[in-house]
């Protein structure tokens, strides 16, 4: 292993990599040579600090989600493959009116990590009792589809991102370039299902 893979795997441990893993299992199409390095991060803290010691090290890598539009070839990629598996949903607000009955949930403020997909996502909105129905449909993940889909680009009310110095910040879906960003979260408001 040349020293820039050596320093990468170690600030993480050997056991969080795999060396000349071979991508088509992690591909919609099924095709795809091995990746150099292969880790996935299941934090938005280990996404942050992977992405941070590859532009470091000057480690070429490649992010995805759930590699639904993605083709690799069968030369594999000599460099870093990042599988984003970032997991968390949490409510931030709720907005309810307080009756005889309890608290009536009308809206809440929820922050999503890009590495969730949208099936996930929907689960999650169903067992609060929220609307999922308009995210129905939507293959791939939070991430993969903040830059294309326009649907959740109209419903997203902030978007955090790792920017080109390796910054996290909060940015507006106007200015969200994939050149610049990397996906980390976003915020949604959504509205409590009808029954
Ligand atoms: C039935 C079906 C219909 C589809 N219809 C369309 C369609 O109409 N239009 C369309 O464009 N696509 C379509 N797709 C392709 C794909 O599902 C979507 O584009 C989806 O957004 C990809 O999400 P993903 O998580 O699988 O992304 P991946 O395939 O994992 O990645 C796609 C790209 O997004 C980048 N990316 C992933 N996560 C992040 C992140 N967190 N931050 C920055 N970049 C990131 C990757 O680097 C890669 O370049 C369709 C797929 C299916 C199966």
């Amino acid at each position: 292993m040349d020293s820039k893979f050596k320093l990468i795997v170690d600030s993480f441990g050997k056991e969080r990599f795999k060396f000349d893993e071979p991508l088509k299992g992690y591909t919609a199409c099924s095709l795809g040579g091995p990746a150099r390095l292969f880790f996935i991060a299941f934090t938005q803290t280990e996404l942050i600090k992977i992405i941070k010691i590859a532009r470091q090290l000057e480690i070429p890598y490649f992010l995805f989600g759930t590699g639904t539009k993605i083709a690799i070839s069968d030369a594999g990629f000599e460099g870093l493959v990042i599988k984003n598996r970032t997991k968390n949903i949490q409510t931030l607000s709720v907005k309810g009116k307080v009756t005889k009955y309890g608290i009536g949930v009308d809206e809440a403020l929820i922050e999503v990590d890009s590495g969730v997909s949208l099936n996930k996502w929907i689960e999650y909105l169903d067992s609060q009792g929220l609307e999922s129905a308009k995210f129905a449909g939507i293959p791939g993940s939070i991430g993969g589809n903040m830059f294309l889909n326009k649907f959740l680009q109209s419903s997203v009310k902030s978007i955090k991102v790792l920017d080109s110095r390796s910054e996290a910040k909060v940015v507006n879906v106007d200015i969200l370039s994939p050149k610049r960003h990397i996906i980390l979260s976003g915020v949604f408001r959504v509205k409590a299902k009808i029954i």
